[in-house]
């Protein structure tokens, strides 16, 4: 296993071989998810033997792989989606994708493949990303989704760890979540029957393996007339992701029995009532909430970076605590709801408009407000990839 720990490959070792038939760019406003490749892909090759291969940049072609193969019977797979945009200065940004890389590491050291160095897998990308830079779409509404992959490749059907593997990453243009401008709310299916991550499993890693199994899930949702799944978990039915995004609720919590330092925080009301020497204040106070990385969460690049600007303007409360069902349909009940909307690098921020649960559905007034903050969200992380705004987060490809 030593090997497995302790080399890298190197970038600096890249071999690309450039496709001489190039395939016509799509119309931006044309695109479907997922559907459209570019003309080359990145792999690299692992065995217990003789470890790390040289990457090599390619032209874009099918894998031929042993029947036997570990990805195709034990899901010996795991994954990344972040993007590739085309800034209004026409250079091409990455957004945080350090974050993605250690997030592929630990996915990789839970699935018991060899580990590599992050740094020079990010710098492999770059350059891939270079490569085909054309397939960086020409719009401020579109991007290029960038898609690495790990795979065991053992040929062999032991239940054991896989003495091959192979990481490869293909990219694929894709269009605006949203048709422009607007922002459509999604309805949910909310039902305790379905279970996406539990404790001690594996929730908070990116493998293939859990996601095949809510496809059948996000059918049931449809059918009974939702667009999406709200996951819930436990006892307390806490509320977990949304489909293939995490969740954040924006709210005016409860407040009792606390007195002069709320409302000197601006709070959004404050209810004062006095009776003898008796004296009794009800205040109130905005605050975002997020499940926590517990165990069962998977840690979103955009809601890391949700929490980050929340807590930079340090505006309102941020907290990553638990809600049950319970206790977010009594908020609703309270007319305390603000803003409920999912997060991801699909769409940055998607509102929810409504909940079907247990039969009844509750309407959610994330468009009544506004949603301001989603659409803050939206605006601020959105002009930091298409460097309309200079940050960190966005370096250059
Ligand atoms: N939760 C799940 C289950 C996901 O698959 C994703 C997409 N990676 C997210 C949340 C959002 O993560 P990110 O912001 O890194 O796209």
């Amino acid at each position: 296993g030593s090997l497995r720990l302790a080399s890298s490959f190197k970038a600096a070792d890249l071999a690309i071989e450039r496709s001489t038939a190039c395939k016509p760019k799509p119309e931006p406003s044309s695109l479907v998810f997922g559907k459209q490749f570019s003309d080359h892909m990145l792999t690299i090759n692992w065995s217990e033997k003789e470890g790390w291969e040289a990457p090599q940049i390619k032209p874009f072609q099918n894998l031929s792989l042993h029947p036997a193969s570990s990805a195709l019977h034990y899901s010996i797979e795991l994954f990344e989606g972040m993007k590739a945009f085309r800034g209004v200065d026409n250079h091409i940004r990455l957004f945080r994708p350090m974050l993605n890389m250690d997030r592929m590491h630990r996915s990789a050291d839970r699935s018991c493949l060899p580990l590599f160095d992050k740094a020079e897998l990010l710098e492999c990308i770059r350059k891939l990303v270079e490569v085909d830079q054309e397939w960086v779409p020409y719009s401020q509404d579109a991007s290029l989704y960038i898609r690495p992959t790990f795979i065991g490749i053992e040929p062999s059907l032991g239940v054991s760890r896989a003495g091959k593997a192979m990481i490869f990453v293909i990219v694929s243009p894709v269009g605006p979540y949203f048709a422009t401008g607007s922002f459509n709310p999604v309805s949910l299916l909310a039902d305790p029957a379905f279970v996406r991550a539990w404790q001690g499993g594996v929730g908070a890693y990116k493998m293939g393996g859990n996601y095949g199994p809510t496809i059948a899930v996000q059918h049931e949702a449809v059918k009974r007339g939702c667009q999406q799944v709200l996951w819930l978990y436990g006892e307390q039915e806490e509320i977990t992701e949304v489909g293939t995004m995490n969740l954040f609720i924006y709210w005016t919590n409860e407040k009792g029995g606390q007195t002069l330092s709320f409302l000197l925080r601006e709070p959004l009301y404050s209810i004062t009532v006095s009776s003898g020497d008796m004296f009794c204040c009800v205040s109130a106070e905005r605050e975002l909430v997020t499940p926590p990385l517990d165990g069962i969460i998977l840690p979103g690049v955009t809601r890391q970076s949700l929490l980050d600007l929340a807590r930079g303007w340090g505006e309102f409360k941020v907290t990553e605590r638990n809600m049950g069902m319970k206790e977010l349909l009594g908020a609703l009940d309270a007319g305390r709801v603000l803003e409920v909307f999912g997060a991801g690098t699909a769409c940055v921020v998607c509102p929810v408009g409504s909940l079907l649960y247990k039969a009844k559905t509750y309407q959610i007034p994330t468009m009544q407000n506004g949603p301001d903050l989603a659409k803050r969200f939206h605006k601020e992380l959105s002009d930091i990839q298409y460097g309309r705004k200079q940050s960190e987060w966005a370096p250059l490809v």
